[in-house]
């Protein structure tokens, strides 16, 4: 996957186009992501020992064609490049300000 954990993306679709926020969990095989404060569903918490009852949101996982990466360097939505090292490392390169982006990727 081109976005991993800890990147900023904007939602390019759905009802929170145009947001953006911050990956805070990935699934490669799934091919979803999960975005801070994006996607939100309410859901309902039954009354325990340990906390209040009552309606909690949480994020939902979304794909992550609906994103695009948000380039640290640029600071513009742009689409991920790779790129090879002569020690056979991966990169991610944005393919607007063909800066290198931190971070491992997962195919
Ligand atoms: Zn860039």
């Amino acid at each position: 996957m081109k976005i991993i954990k800890s990147d900023k993306v904007k939602i390019l679709i759905g009802k929170d186009k145009g947001r953006t926020g911050e990956v805070i969990r990935v699934f490669p095989k799934k091919l979803k992501i999960v975005v801070k404060g994006i996607n939100l569903f309410k859901k309902h918490v039954k009354p325990s020992q340990n906390q209040k009852g009552g309606i909690v949101e949480k994020e939902r996982p979304m794909l992550v064609s609906k994103v695009a990466l948000i380039c640290p360097n640029c600071q513009k939505p742009t689409r991920v490049g790779y790129e090879v090292d002569k020690s056979g490392h991966k990169y991610r390169l944005c393919k607007k300000c063909h800066t290198m982006l931190i971070g491992k990727t997962t195919k």
